[in-house]
């Protein structure tokens, strides 16, 4: 058990020493497997897992230049040059004299306020190239990066009209959904939480009520709350903005979902990108220790005991899966489990543990402060309440919104100044592809239709058909892109980020996701043919069928959508019957490998 417990720390001690030295030498590894027991080899592939900690030194101001999609829609390319001019260095490397690094990085949560970048954690957003240039010879001149960064603006753009129809934005009386434990026993809390149909914000819509309730039907000495605040889905931020303003709310969540369950500490597993929000969350748990809201015996009710604390992860996709996010916390790679047990079952540290969104965890105070009935009446029938997307792209006014579900997608573009919107990434990477045949279905969980009915249409005209009346159910991202964007470049930037982020356990999404890379390197390239869209569905098919978690199961849903409804994109690049034969027609003989790999990328530029 010791030995357990002490894993628990691995990644805060591996923080502090990238923190103190930038990099996690060989000494370092030896001294550290030595202490916690375990293999070198083992602790070189935890570090390894992890985009944030480095083998080499990664400067003493480490840049990561958002490379994400809508960062490129906006001023990448010229930020990128910039940097690379003024610090005298390729993306991917650190100055001489170890003062700078630049690295690239995926969607950090700023999407409305690209192009951005993380300078030691600190935030800068709405970079150009000028911005950048500044950014630098500031650092040079020894100004601290608290002082030149921009804290991100919360930037809520809509919330209903109706005060009575808001669940998240507006005012919140701390206390306020505790005090009512006084009258309610933890199985009241989760029947007034199941009877809400409130369901996992994060995307995966599973019954929050049905969770709660198994947790504590497994009794155990000890049971964990963890929020999962990893919100890594390119596109997302709403949780950033909720975090943000609202850290109070969720804590008051958590300390009423430990109430439910019989769970006495809570972690917030925040996502290394959001490391600029974690004085403001640990300042949020002090004000609820200080008024004794948390601690022992919370209001005095009986055996109401609970704490929470913040765990930094350290970057990687996956651990927004909850078996993956609980493993990273016990000091171990963040791969996702076997479905052998559930979280609620076996969870942190083997013990019954529920993992919930930070959406999700906001909602529950609210229903408890404006009443079941009240709540119910709001949204639609399988889908009440409202719901947070994050808006970027395309569009005059992106932000954070708050929706009743239900709104047409059509109103929804309109809201958001959808400047000629033609293709729209819904859900994320890990989500679909929506075009105009999509605009008058409506944002809600209405009459979904099975994954499998979903991702099986190949013919545009049924699919326009058999899902005019479904509704569209997102866990938060939204991206809109007009007729000038290149829905193939576009494609790429999703393939290449499920290769960079598969954890690499099962083979099809291994080597699944690298060889439609691949895949879709030839045809942008015009060397592909129809054989090659024919393996492209074949291949996604294979990987969404047999892959253990739920990034595998969604990689190519974007592209087998987009396929669908955009096929004129993808045929003008397999017009010729191309006589390829496999080599790009580059002359090995003068060409490696990173030099072809250059040449591709280059045509996404
Ligand atoms: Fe890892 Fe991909 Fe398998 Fe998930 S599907 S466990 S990310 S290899």
């Amino acid at each position: 058990n010791n030995h357990i417990t002490q894993r628990t720390n691995l990644v805060n001690v591996l923080w502090d020493i990238q923190k103190k030295r930038r990099f996690i030498n060989k000494d370092d590894i030896a001294k550290i497997a030595n202490e916690f027991d375990i293999s070198k080899t083992e602790l070189e592939g935890i570090i390894s897992f992890y985009h944030f900690f480095h083998f080499k030194d990664a400067g003493k101001y480490t840049i990561y230049l958002n490379c994400s999609t809508i960062s490129k829609l906006h001023n990448y390319h010229e930020v990128k040059k910039a940097f690379e001019d003024e610090l005298g260095i390729k993306m991917g490397n650190t100055t001489k004299d170890k003062m700078f690094g630049l690295f690239k990085t995926s969607c950090i949560g700023l999407s409305d306020q690209e192009t951005a970048a993380l300078i030691n954690y600190y935030p800068f957003t709405n970079l150009t190239a000028e911005k950048a240039r500044t950014v630098v010879s500031k650092i040079r001149e020894g100004q601290s990066l608290q002082s030149i960064c921009d804290f991100p603006k919360d930037n809520i753009q809509y919330k209903p009209k109706d005060e009575k129809k808001t669940i998240f934005f507006k005012p919140f009386k701390m206390g306020e959904g505790l005090e009512q434990l006084k009258d309610l026993s933890p199985e009241d809390v989760i029947k007034m939480v199941e009877d809400s149909k409130l369901s996992g914000r994060g995307g995966a819509f599973f019954p929050t009520g049905v969770k709660w309730k198994f947790c504590r039907n497994n009794a155990s000495d000890q049971k964990y709350i963890i929020c999962n605040a990893d919100e890594g889905e390119p596109g997302t931020f709403k949780d950033r903005v909720l975090l943000n303003t609202y850290p109070e709310l969720l804590i008051e969540g958590m300390a009423i979902a430990g109430y439910a369950v019989g769970a006495t500490e809570g972690y917030i597993y925040l996502r290394a990108e959001y490391k600029y929000l974690k004085d403001r969350i640990d300042n949020a748990i002090e004000k609820f220790k200080n008024a004794k809201l948390l601690g022992k015996e919370i209001l005095g009710i009986e055996n109401f005991n609970f704490n929470v604390k913040v765990f930094m992860g350290a970057g990687a996709y996956v651990c927004g899966e909850e078996t993956a996010l609980i493993a990273s916390m016990e000091g171990k790679r963040g791969e996702p489990t076997t479905k052998e047990y559930f979280p609620v079952e076996k969870g942190y540290l083997g013990k019954p543990t529920v993992v919930n969104n930070v959406e999700t965890l906001c909602a529950v105070p609210r229903i408890l402060e404006i009443g079941l009935k009240n709540y119910l009446s709001i949204g639609t029938e399988s889908t009440p309440g409202t719901k947070l997307l994050s808006v970027s792209g395309d569009c005059t006014k992106p932000g954070v919104y708050e929706i009743e579900w239900g709104m047409k997608l059509r109103d929804f573009l309109s809201l958001i100044g959808a400047k000629d919107p033609h293709m729209i990434l819904f859900n994320g990477f890990a989500g679909e592809c929506l075009s105009m045949v999509d605009f008058d279905r409506e944002i809600s969980g209405e009459n979904l239709l099975s994954e499998q009915i979903q991702f099986q249409f190949k013919d545009p005209i049924e699919y326009a058909y058999k899902m005019s009346g479904v509704g569209l159910r997102s866990g938060g991202s939204f991206m809109v892109f007009n007729k000038s964007r290149s829905i193939i470049s576009i494609l790429k930037n999703v393939t290449d980020f499920f290769v960079a982020e598969s954890c690499g356990i099962c083979v099809p999404c291994r080597t699944g996701n690298f060889l439609l890379s691949r895949k879709i390197d030839k045809i942008k390239l015009g060397h592909g043919n129809k054989a090659d869209m024919e393996e492209i569905q074949e291949w996604s098919h294979i990987i969404k069928q047999s892959s253990r978690c739920g990034l595998g199961k969604t990689s190519t849903n974007c592209l087998l959508t987009a396929m669908l409804k955009f096929p004129e994109e993808f045929e003008k690049l397999t017009q010729n019957e191309s006589n390829f034969n496999g080599s790009f027609n580059i002359n090995k003989a003068t060409h490696n490998y990173d030099t072809i790999i250059q040449e591709i990328e280059s045509t996404y530029d």
